[in-house]
């Protein structure tokens, strides 16, 4: 069985007129692999390493780390898990070795059967999400910022003013992922359940002309 924890959950505040205080959502896959997904700033890995204990696992039983995407609140404690591959965006290694996957050619990167890592380029040219099959909850999304938060779907403007380097192809994922999932946890915000009408109105946003 896998299942799907949320370590911490992810939020971004605007604390003045150019600064604010954010952190991603931290999540554990546990399965036939142990997956961290996003890990936080640099100062916080005595919380990541409290909260994977509290989830009786160690930082060396983690076997994948996946950074949606290549922003310090993603990656600041990735050498926590020194036994795991660690996939960064498109780029995926084990130390100093690189094995070259065609994200960029739209290819999954699969994990194990009920996990894989596909490419969702928008929020960054190389966004991935991990998409895990799980019994009891159906398909969760783990989206990074491809999804700020749940309120960007029907205020766009909250992931276009979060950064996105391009907004059509992002549009384009966003939908892509409703689609596929019954659940999706954003990169800043809790986890949220995918209704139809999410759905219709992620579409909506595409426009009529994009072929499915
Ligand atoms: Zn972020």
């Amino acid at each position: 069985m896998t299942e799907v924890i949320t370590l911490y959950d992810g939020y971004s505040v605007m604390t003045g007129k150019d600064r604010m205080s954010a952190n991603c959502s931290c999540t554990l896959v546990k399965g036939v692999n142990n997956i961290v997904v996003d890990t936080m700033t640099a100062w916080d890995s005595q919380k990541i390493i409290s909260a994977l204990d509290r989830n009786n696992v160690k930082p060396e039983n983690i076997n994948y780390v996946v950074s949606t995407h290549g922003h310090s609140d993603h990656i600041g404690n990735n050498n926590l898990f020194l036994m795991a591959k660690h996939i960064v965006g498109f780029s995926v290694s084990f130390q100093d070795e690189y094995h070259m996957h065609p994200f960029d050619k739209g290819e999954d990167f699969k994990i194990d059967e009920n996990v894989k890592v596909i490419p969702t380029p928008g929020h960054t040219l190389s966004d991935v999400t991990v998409i895990v099959t799980s019994k009891p909850s159906g398909t969760i999304a783990i989206a990074g910022d491809l999804f700020e938060r749940f309120e960007d779907i029907e205020n766009p403007n909250i992931w276009l003013e979060a950064g996105s380097e391009d907004p059509v192809q992002q549009m384009k994922n966003r939908s892509k992922v409703a689609d596929l999932a019954d659940w999706i946890i954003p990169g800043h915000g809790p986890k949220f359940q995918v209704t139809e009408q999410i759905k219709q109105t992620l579409q909506k946003q595409v426009g009529p002309e994009t072929p499915s």
